[in-house]
């Protein structure tokens, strides 16, 4: 089911407003496949929209928090979004043939396709969220990680010197013939 949708004959060529609340749930199911979860409040997405014949133009700006797991200690980093975008949407029979995955970019307007009667903007809202979500988010950049408890750690001999552990040896073996397999 999709929330955030435009009727095209709602449209004009002066434009309208919409102000749609990114609920939490909305959150996390367009969430779910990623390594983010939603946040603790509904986010807020506006948008202005206009038609030149059977083009949409749409200016989307999505406002949510979401929260991702910082890349040293697991913790919990909540991250605001706070992000703009530009599309411009076509007809579906007006996709080119060889129009590949084109990655959203926030600086110019991006292309895209509708079917039907209506413009259906739940994957710009998912984009824009995932889009300013750092590869690694970091708690703090101060972060040290997990402590491992003393009594945790292992031996120095282990993993501290070059020569590998004796009894490591069947391990390497068997780690040099899966190399070997795969060439
Ligand atoms: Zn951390």
């Amino acid at each position: 089911m999709s929330t955030f949708v435009l009727q095209i004959p709602d449209l004009d060529e002066v434009g309208r407003d919409w102000n749609f609340a990114i609920r939490r749930d909305w959150l996390a199911s367009a969430l779910a496949d990623t390594e983010l979860t939603a946040g603790t409040k509904d986010g807020r997405f506006t948008v202005h929209a206009q038609r030149t014949g059977t083009d949409v133009l749409v200016q989307g700006h999505v406002e949510a928090e979401v929260v991702a797991t910082c890349a040293r200690c697991l913790r919990d980093v909540p991250i605001n979004v706070d992000l703009a975008l530009t599309a411009l949407y076509s007809p579906e029979h007006m996709r080119p043939q060889d129009s590949e995955e084109i990655h959203v970019r926030l600086d110019e307007v991006n292309r895209e396709y509708y079917g039907g009667s209506e413009v259906v903007l739940d994957p710009m809202v998912r984009e824009l969220l995932l889009l300013d979500v750092p590869m690694k988010p970091l708690c703090s950049d101060a972060c040290e990680g997990i402590a491992v408890p003393e009594h945790l750690r292992p031996p120095e001999e282990v993993f501290g010197g070059s020569v590998p552990d004796s009894r490591l040896a069947p391990l390497l073996k068997l780690k040099e013939a899966l190399t070997k397999n795969e060439e």
